[in-house]
């Protein structure tokens, strides 16, 4: 297994120390920090709003939840883990790995905890990020990278009445584990990624579960299954079959993107045909197949992956209601129809602020532009990465880098490796800062939109990957292996280099 002492790239010092200030220390964050280090570069701290590492992993810690991307490809690439317990991990599996990340690669000392960046401003005249925390903490860098993530902003639904709710009520990103659910009347509002992981658990402990759903999801089956202690030291004494079996999860996967972005129809109808018979097979109620089987072509949304989802909605606990949420009273649920349903409690599982990138973080570049209001009209910017008028800004997991088939820990890596050539070249004594060319971003944009007409995002579902324009700001309209290609090589002609 790769050390850390062993990680490429290792350095000496360039004579121009740069301050590097990276936010959160989640995946993208910890990966960077990890990267720098192992390129020499010791001058940075991670700002970390929470108090441990994690970021998403830690946050998510309802019952149940669990990656739906296959564990031997969920993880850095230059940190195999051969101890997998299962194929698709489970929350505390993959945060216990993080945190086993950090400590290991000596990341902890730079991560300052419990400080949240509330704005962050590019002062012209001196090339460097004044960044200011919530508590009004004040740090100063020549480099700003941001690691926060798409999915670190919990979306409140804006439901009549919610305030006036008495009992407990928690977003599921946010669990409140000193509320006893069990014995309790429960509504669970939402029926994506993170609820059919939920209801599973709930239903076999609670009195009742009231589950309100929009809009069905696509599920398919999960091909999980537990890994024997035999495997597993097989994997650890032959790191090589470890890295054939990610190589082969990583090509399987990446073939879905034939069909997602509209090359293949065929892959789209067998997996509409797997997904009918998955209904089929673990549901006998008419009514309640009806209930649950979409109406728009499958992977438009996020498409699910779930073995006891249906099963648990067949449960006579179980009540599915189709009809959405009308208002919230002090002790019951409204439906859209106008029926209330008495509830203890509340689970809202209802997704993130996905489209507004950053929030609730300012940024503010040359000429006092705020990033938020630069994005109103559709979050551009240079492979999700950099945004022409942020000089020495880079941005991990940015606009249009999300994946609905493949790991995210892919497309990270790729931005790491581009950021640290920035980096690298940054440190060199004739440039203070780079600035994205403003042709560069349009050009890169308008390519994207137009990869982006032939996908089945755009093909008429309501979704959180579309802005409310209904275009696509949140995926990656390609192949990944065309991402990594893309982000081996810093083209210097892409920026404007500001002279030292
Ligand atoms: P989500 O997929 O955005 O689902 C939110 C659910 O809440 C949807 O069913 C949505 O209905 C419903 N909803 C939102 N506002 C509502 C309202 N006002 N009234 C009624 N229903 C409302 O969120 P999520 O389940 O938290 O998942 C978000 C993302 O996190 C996933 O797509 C995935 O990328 C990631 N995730 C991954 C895993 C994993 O296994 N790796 C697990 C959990 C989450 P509509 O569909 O009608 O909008």
């Amino acid at each position: 297994m790769l050390g850390p002492e062993m990680l490429p790239g290792d350095t000496e010092p360039a004579a121009n120390d740069l301050e590097i200030v990276i936010i959160g220390a989640g995946f993208s964050g910890l990966g960077m920090g990890i990267r720098l280090l192992g390129a020499g570069i010791r001058s940075f701290t991670i700002l970390e709003r929470a108090g441990e590492v994690g970021g998403t992993w830690r946050d998510n810690s309802y019952p149940g939840c669990a990656c739906d991307i296959p564990s031997h490809l969920y993880s850095y690439s230059f940190e195999l883990e051969p101890g997998w317990s299962r194929a698709f991990p489970s929350q505390p599996e993959i945060q216990d790995y993080l945190v086993r990340c950090c400590d290991r690669y000596g990341v902890r000392p730079h991560v300052r905890f419990d400080t949240e960046v509330a704005e962050a401003r590019y002062d012209e005249a001196t090339c460097r990020w004044q960044i200011r925390s919530t508590r009004g903490e004040t740090f100063e860098a020549d480099v700003l990278i941001n690691g926060t993530g798409p999915l670190s902003q919990p979306q409140i639904p804006d439901l009549p009445g919610l305030d006036s709710f008495a009992g407990p009520c928690f977003h599921s990103a946010a669990w409140d584990h000193e509320v006893e659910l069990a014995g309790k009347r429960v509504a669970v509002i939402g029926t994506g990624a993170s609820a059919i992981q939920i209801v599973p658990e709930l239903a076999p402990v609670v009195k009742k579960l009231h589950l309100f759903q929009r809009t069905p999801p696509w599920v398919l089956p999960k091909p999980d299954r537990s890994f024997s202690p035999g495997l597993r030291e097989r994997f650890r004494r032959r790191p090589w079959l470890q890295r054939l079996y990610r190589t082969w999860i990583y090509w399987r996967l990446e073939l879905a993107a034939l069909g997602f972005l509209g090359k293949s129809q065929r892959l789209m109808r067998v997996a509409e045909r797997m997904a009918r018979r998955h209904i089929r097979e673990s549901i006998q109620d008419p009514a309640l197949r009806r209930a649950v089987t979409p109406d728009y072509p499958i992977g438009c949304k996020r498409v699910l992956i779930s073995n006891d989802y249906y099963a648990a909605l067949s449960r006579p606990e179980v009540e599915l209601l189709g009809s959405g949420v009308g208002e919230i009273r002090p002790h019951a649920v409204v439906d859209a129809r106008g029926v209330e349903h008495e509830v203890d409690a509340i689970v809202l599982a209802t997704g993130f602020r996905a489209t507004d990138f950053l929030a609730p973080m300012r940024i503010y570049g040359t000429g006092g532009r705020e990033l938020g209001e630069t994005w109103a009209e559709g979050a551009e910017s240079f492979l999700g990465i950099t945004v022409s008028r942020f000089p020495n800004f880079f941005m991990l997991v940015g606009p249009n880098t999300g994946l609905g088939h493949n790991s995210m820990i892919f497309m990270i890596e790729a931005q790491i490796h581009y950021i640290l050539q920035c980096v690298q070249r940054l440190r060199a004594a004739d440039v203070r800062a780079m600035d994205l060319r403003p042709a560069r971003q349009s050009g890169f944009s308008r390519e994207l939109q137009r990869k982006m007409a032939g996908t089945v995002w755009l093909s008429g579902c309501q979704s959180w990957y579309l802005g409310e324009d209904g275009r696509n700001f949140t995926l990656w309209p390609g192949f990944t292996f065309d991402y990594w290609l893309r982000t081996r090589r810093l083209r210097e002609r892409d920026y404007e280099l500001i002279a030292a």
